[in-house]
């Protein structure tokens, strides 16, 4: 068993405080993906939960356990860099040993861990080379080997894959998943990339200007994110975004006002904007077509790109707003043509003046996917 718990930590670099207030429940076995821009305080939060750096105040909670001074030794973490950190004089075998103190453990058992280590990682006729004769992938696995013979409850992971070219990227992302499904230790996995936080996470915890945005499943963050940030950062092509002035509330349907002076109206469900007040409506390229049903937004095309299995159509409304529209690989739409956009109430977001979502009766079609936690926790303390 091992639960971490982050409660209310905060860490200051003299009078910078980079993390302000963090709170994050992670499982035994889950594997949580810290994601943000650079700069958010992705590695420094690592840092913490690894000992390397001090906890500036809060609690660090390892299986109930506060452990805010327990050496890193004693934390039984293994962290993997995205510097593979190898010493280039060894020997991959002496490499993923090195960590292995004798005394501690003996030759037989080094031996033993190594080699399992190494059958895990397709590196056992990689074991007599040294880190130069190896490939940028093959490094990688090596200092996740290291860390694997440390037999640790949780792995850190500190952006693995940059230093890898796209190909090697999807190849080792797919190896990292199918290490967790196979040793099914806790995994907390920093990255900038939204598509690594999505196929890799249970959990995602977003991270901006060293606060938590929003945790939760990746499905749950794209689907229902809580703010105008996490819509924007989760989701590629980008969500679109247009100003809205709210007009009026009647038996829960909002009204408002597109800057070119249309009014439309969407139910909501939750606590309403004041009318007067400006909203963000927030809609997913995938989910605007040229010949759907629902609210539209008269628009030329400006340029299409077609990637075959999907085309993306970049359109500039009356208002001079931009969108962009995915669409089939089939689309016919061309450049300069006129088109309507059409996007269904149902996945259309709305945000109010400070940026939080408001509440929508929105598709909630995945969640019968089986892919929601029956009780539905977030995660988020
Ligand atoms: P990320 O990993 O998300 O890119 P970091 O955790 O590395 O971000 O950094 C978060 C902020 O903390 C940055 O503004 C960075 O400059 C600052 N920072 C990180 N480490 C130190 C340090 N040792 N001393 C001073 N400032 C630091
Ligand atoms: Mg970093």
């Amino acid at each position: 068993m091992t639960d971490i718990r982050l409660n209310n930590i905060t860490k200051s670099f003299g009078s910078a405080e980079v993390l302000r207030g963090i709170d994050i429940d992670i499982r035994n076995g889950e594997f949580v993906v810290f994601v943000g821009p650079s700069g958010c305080g992705k590695s420094t939060l690592l840092r913490l939960i690894a000992g390397l750096e001090q906890i500036t105040s809060g609690d660090l909670m390892i299986d109930g356990a506060r452990v805010n001074d327990l050496p890193p030794k004693d934390r039984g973490i293994a962290m993997v860099f995205q510097s593979y950190a190898l010493y280039p004089h060894m020997t991959v075998y002496k490499n993923m040993a090195f960590g292995l103190s004798l005394g501690k453990n003996s030759r037989q058992e080094i031996d033993r861990r190594v080699r399992h280590a190494a059958k895990i990682l397709q590196l056992e006729n990689r074991l007599t080379h040294r880190p130069s004769e190896l490939s940028g992938g093959q490094r990688q696995r090596v200092a996740i080997g290291r860390a694997i013979v440390r037999n640790p409850k949780v792995f850190l992971f500190d952006e693995p894959l940059s230093n890898l070219d796209a190909a090697l990227r999807v190849q080792t992302r797919l190896e990292i998943a199918n290490l967790h499904a196979d040793l099914k230790n806790t995994v907390i996995y920093v990255t900038h990339d939204q598509v690594e936080a999505m196929t890799l996470a249970d959990k995602i915890v977003v991270l901006n200007g060293g606060i938590v945005e929003q945790a939760g499943m990746p499905l749950e963050l794209y689907h229902k994110p809580r703010n105008l940030f996490v819509a924007g950062f989760i989701g590629s092509p980008k969500m679109n975004f247009l100003k809205a002035k709210v007009t009026g509330l009647a038996d829960r349907m909002l009204h408002f006002c597109l800057s070119d002076g249309r009014t439309h109206s969407l139910p909501v469900s939750g606590t309403a904007p004041h009318i007067g007040t400006e909203i963000t409506l927030g809609i997913r390229p995938e989910h605007l077509s040229a010949d759907g049903e629902g609210i539209g937004f008269a628009a030329s095309a400006d340029m299409v790109e077609r990637l075959g299995d999907v085309s993306y159509v970049y359109a500039t409304l009356k208002t001079g707003d931009k969108m962009t529209m995915a669409s089939a690989g089939t689309s016919l739409v061309r450049k300069a043509e006129r088109i309507t956009l059409k996007a269904r109430p149902e996945h259309v977001h709305l945000f109010d003046e400070t940026g939080r979502a408001i509440d929508r009766p929105l598709d909630e079609s995945w969640r019968v996917d089986g892919v929601a936690r029956p009780d539905g926790d977030s995660g988020l303390m």
